[in-house]
């Protein structure tokens, strides 16, 4: 059945992105943009810059991200799904204007951006998904984590807050 009550933006868009393009693990973020029409874009910048965001009347949405070696895959695309959430979550700024957002290592945690990441968890980590392969990977408690990460595309750190949100113990006792 489909959802109708959302707690925010961010959670709506994640779920409709869910809905609407028949995602699975580790979710292809490259889809997701082209289907809003977003050029993305990588290249080396400096290492304090993770990614930018740009939207210019009469040119398609631009996204940039860093692919230095500093930043390793998980990151990149934690930051990818993160301006595309500023692609969504800008929409109903000034509809039409310029819109520009820099993302750096110490970004200043904006309501704005608190929702970015929180529209990137819930992108890349669906509630669902994550506690299907939680329960999954019960026999294994060990090294849960780490197999989870990889196969939802994201780093071990991002994974364990993630599961945290959800209440879900990420050390558990071995069994006798
Ligand atoms: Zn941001």
């Amino acid at each position: 059945m489909a959802r109708l009550h959302f707690q925010d933006e961010a959670e709506l868009y994640a779920y409709k992105a869910w809905e609407s393009i028949g995602l699975e693990p580790p979710v292809d973020l490259g889809v997701v943009a082209k289907r809003l029409g977003i050029d993305v874009h990588e290249r080396e910048f400096v290492e304090e810059i993770d990614g930018v965001y740009l939207r210019l009347p009469g040119a398609p949405p631009v996204i940039a991200i860093n692919n230095s070696y500093i930043k390793p895959p998980a990151r990149r695309r934690f930051t990818l799904a993160h301006e595309i959430g500023h692609h969504l979550l800008g929409s109903r700024i000034s509809p039409g204007s310029r819109l520009f957002f820099l993302d750096t290592n110490d970004t200043r945690r904006t309501t704005m951006e608190r929702a970015c990441d929180r529209f990137a968890a819930l992108l890349l980590m669906p509630e669902s998904l994550i506690r299907l392969h939680y329960d999954q990977l019960a026999y294994n408690p060990g090294c849960r984590v780490d197999i989870m990460a990889e196969r939802f595309g994201v780093s071990a750190w991002a994974l364990r807050r993630r599961l945290k949100e959800l209440d879900l113990p990420v050390r558990m006792r071995r069994r006798a």
